[in-house]
């Protein structure tokens, strides 16, 4: 399958490796109909990794003036992700993206996808070793989100478990832990309109799978949540990476759409068979068979 759109892209603007004229250079190579930037908003604790003030007017005005530039190639849209903790006017972006990177005690921040060091450490230190408790702070922050900013897009809903592959903290599949994510889904419900389906972390090489977790994919339709689909890209190697696992995390998870942006808003693609291969046909074919029967 061939990625139309990806809203999640970070250049040298922020911690990406590449400048966003490459980055769009790529994706119109790769077959993107159109890209978004979503620079890392400004945190004060966090200046290697967000947008500085003077450098997110910069960032502003090269994403505009590239869109200019390619407009009969890609579409390119300028957006950010909001980090929970930024203080920041959000009215001159096309979306945007609202993520908890980090949780704060006292006047320290600690982030949740440093390093499966720094979430060990966490664990220990603040919550007696307890990972659900860890997984409960973080989802409360999130829950709040809707009072920090106007969100169109949850980032990555479950990165606390980003370095699953290596070490769990807590069972992402417990009954404890999706109660957890439900409560959140409850807040957030009417709040914030779309998640993503999010294979960053497969890019990076911390995982084979995008996020969410698929029993958090599930509940994110039962809440009438709309999907998404982005690579996170920090690399503009890694624009396409994933989007297959993504279409088939979907699909087997109970959605027949996703979403992307327009220039007249968000809009949906329907997933067909074309898209993934026989496995999606066949389970397709499964659920047709039991309408029949009815
Ligand atoms: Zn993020
Ligand atoms: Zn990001």
């Amino acid at each position: 399958m061939k990625p139309i759109q990806n809203l999640h892209t970070h250049s040298t603007y922020c911690d990406g490796k590449d400048a966003p004229e490459q980055m769009i250079l790529a994706a119109i190579e790769k077959g993107f109909k159109s890209i978004g930037f979503s620079g890392h908003s400004y945190t004060y604790f966090d200046a290697v990794s967000s947008m500085s003030p003077e450098g997110t007017e910069q960032y502003k005005k090269e994403i505009r003036s590239l869109a200019e530039k390619y407009k009969d190639k890609i579409k390119v849209f300028l957006g950010i992700e909001y980090d929970y903790f930024s203080e920041l006017d959000t009215s001159d972006y096309d979306y945007v993206i609202g993520s908890v990177h980090c949780l704060k005690f006292g006047e320290n921040y600690y982030g949740v996808d440093s390093s499966k060091e720094t979430t060990s450490k966490i664990i220990a230190e603040y919550f007696g070793g307890d990972g659900l408790a860890f997984a409960k702070e973080y989802y409360r922050l999130l829950a709040d989100l809707p009072n920090r900013v106007n969100a169109d897009i949850i980032g990555h809903i479950d990165l606390i478990t980003k370095f699953h592959g290596r070490i769990a903290f807590f069972d992402e599949d417990s009954k404890e832990y999706l109660n957890v994510v439900a409560e959140c889904l409850e807040k957030l419900k009417g709040k914030i309109e779309f998640f993503e389906v999010n294979t960053g972390a497969i890019g990076r090489g911390y995982r084979s799978t995008p996020y969410p977790n698929p029993a958090v994919v599930k509940l994110l339709k039962e809440y009438g949540f709309k999907a998404v689909i982005n690579s996170d890209c920090h690399n503009k190697d890694k624009l396409d990476v994933g989007y297959d696992l993504a279409i088939k995390l979907l699909a087997e998870n109970g959605f027949d759409e996703y979403y992307i942006l327009t220039e007249n808003g968000f809009s949906s693609v329907k997933i067909t068979n074309k898209m993934y291969g026989k496995k999606f046909t066949d389970l397709f074919k499964i659920k047709k068979k039991k309408k029949k029967r009815r």
